[in-house]
């Protein structure tokens, strides 16, 4: 049976002398995580070596962090789980707004409370997910969310202007004894960036002109992009220093992370009795695609390439897929080739284009992504060499005719007419599947083409390679 929980500060000295801050918190349960030798940050990916240190080490020092990295770095996965750091609940004074400490309360309603009541001053208790306040700066961002305001309610019931219980406290003050996250952390007006110094540094602020004393207990954990952050006149200089530790965020360095974020991230569009199976190659196509944007010189890389887009054109790949299965009655959707298409407009809503790129169609843009990641992707696969039988045989006269609105079944003729095809299939997938072997056929063709090795024209929706 679980223990009852103290109710009052009376029956909580019976167990604990004093409660730790929210740094002493976050570092034992750190240290506990480590010696059971437990996952620390699941669901992170790709950031063992490079970003995942820099928490620990950071948690363990109490630091203030600054997260700096371009969109779609996980940069709020990694606040969201520096919740995971926080016991599950904590006691603190019933009815405070700033989650007082029962032993030390620092707003005036609950001093007072404590002086009147004394052990038996009433708690509550508040649980992690609590704990965590999270705010996205943008340029009209007030003091009074940040901060507070004085309340005109309580004014109206007899209180005065100053009087420090009369004050609304904001988000920042609310965050007491936990976690304060500020995204985006450029983007908050000079004056603003000036109160939340204040109330970091000084522990103390104002609000119309009435001087409040506060010493907060919060753990600040910002974002930035880095280019804002280090721009001159972005950020006030004594905020920055503000920060203890400054960590680089960044897309994943291998493909094989990039598919892991795919199919942790993926909302995979469900049909009843119909199951969807996408090859590895065509996940590694998504990803190499999302690859060669980040290194394009027409996708603005100020802005990054956010792992969003192959999470959502891995959604859209399957949407094509289902579609034709619906269509025809299969009862597997899988993604070919032809179906890459249909994650373009996906993509083109999460790429910002250069100005001179954008000028042209930016569908064409996004076309040129798809043919290269097919290319890599099939260089990886196959040495053009080991497929001359297969471009022979289109030499010779032979055609194959492909699209994304055939039934699968109608490839597979295509062993009959291609000698080769069907052991380059078997490579990569089940040959005698005919949803599996169409959408490899179509990966085979094209990679041919994209080697210069067949023709392709496309007619009627349909491709023809000759
Ligand atoms: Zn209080």
């Amino acid at each position: 049976m679980a223990k009852q929980k103290p109710k009052t500060l009376g029956e909580l000295k019976r167990k604990s002398a004093r409660l730790p801050d929210v740094r002493e918190e976050m570092r034992s349960n750190l240290i506990k995580k480590l010696e059971k030798k437990g996952p620390l940050f699941p669901g992170l990916i790709g950031y063992d070596e490079t970003v995942k240190p820099g928490l620990v080490n950071a948690i363990l020092c109490g630091h203030n962090i600054i997260l700096l990295g371009e969109r779609g770095q996980g940069k709020s996965r990694i606040i969201r789980s520096m919740v995971d750091f926080l016991d599950e609940d904590i006691p603190a004074v019933a009815g405070c707004p700033i989650n007082d400490d029962p032993f030390r309360p620092i707003c005036v309603d609950c001093k007072q409370k404590l002086s009147e009541l004394g052990d038996e001053l009433p708690l509550t208790y508040i649980p992690k997910n609590r704990r965590l306040v999270e705010k996205l700066a943008t340029s009209d961002v007030s003091t009074a969310d940040l901060i507070g305001e004085v309340d005109p309610i309580k004014i109206a019931r007899g209180r005065t202007l100053d009087d420090e219980s009369a004050i609304h406290f904001g988000l920042v003050p609310r965050a007491n004894r936990g976690i304060f996250a500020v995204n985006e952390l450029p983007d908050l007006a000079e004056k603003i960036q000036v109160a939340f110094f204040n109330i970091m540094e000084e522990n103390d602020f104002q609000i119309k002109g009435f001087p409040v004393r506060l010493p907060l207990d919060i753990l600040i954990v910002a974002t930035a992009n880095p280019e804002d952050y280090t721009s001159r006149g972005r950020i006030i200089t004594p905020l920055k220093d503000r920060f203890d530790v400054q960590l680089r965020t960044h897309y994943p360095l291998e493909k094989k992370h990039e598919i892991d974020i795919m199919e942790q991230e993926v909302r995979r569009p469900v049909v009843d009795g119909l199951e969807t199976h996408v090859p590895q190659f065509i996940k590694e196509i998504l990803a190499e695609m999302t690859f060669q944007a980040r290194s394009s010189p027409d996708v603005n890389q100020h802005s990054g390439v956010s792992c969003r887009v192959s999470i959502r054109s891995y959604e859209a790949i399957m949407g094509s897929a289902l579609r034709r299965s619906l269509d025809y009655g299969e009862k597997r959707a899988v993604p070919r080739i032809t179906d890459i298409e249909s994650t373009y407009p996906a993509i083109l809503g999460k790429l910002e284009l250069e100005y001179e790129a954008a000028d042209r169609n930016d569908g064409e843009v996004v076309e040129n992504l798809a043919k290269r990641a097919i290319k890599v992707v099939f260089d990886a696969y196959f040495k053009v060499d080991n497929l001359s039988s297969i471009v022979d045989s289109f030499q010779n006269g032979a055609a194959a005719e492909v699209s994304q609105f055939l039934p699968s079944e109608e490839y597979m003729d295509g062993y009959d007419v291609i000698p080769g095809l069907r052991n380059a299939v078997q490579t990569l997938v089940d040959p005698d599947s005919p949803d599996e072997a169409s959408s490899a056929m179509e990966f085979i063709l094209e990679g041919l083409h994209l080697s210069n090795k067949l023709n392709r024209q496309v007619k009627d929706k349909k491709i023809v390679y000759k």
